[in-house]
């Protein structure tokens, strides 16, 4: 598997209980995602519900800021 992935359920692991329930579905099954940059090779990251198509903070190049953007935005609703 690559690094990327078992990164990401590291940091799933670490912020599951930081991480707000989706306020679409209510699913508390929050998981955070990697993604490799096609154009500069860098790691991204995302934040994202569970439940297929439901909601997804878009790619940021921290984990911390993608769990915070993630709070943020279920706060909103
Ligand atoms: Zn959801």
């Amino acid at each position: 598997m690559a690094q990327r992935f078992i990164l990401a359920q590291k940091y799933t692991e670490k912020y599951k209980d930081v991480l707000l329930p989706c306020e679409h579905c209510g699913n508390q099954n929050i998981v955070i995602a990697s993604d490799r940059g096609i154009f500069d090779n860098k790691l991204y990251w995302s934040v994202c519900c569970s439940t297929t198509s439901c909601d997804c903070t878009g790619f940021h190049t921290s984990v911390v800021d993608a769990v915070k953007s993630w709070n943020e935005k279920q706060r909103e609703i």
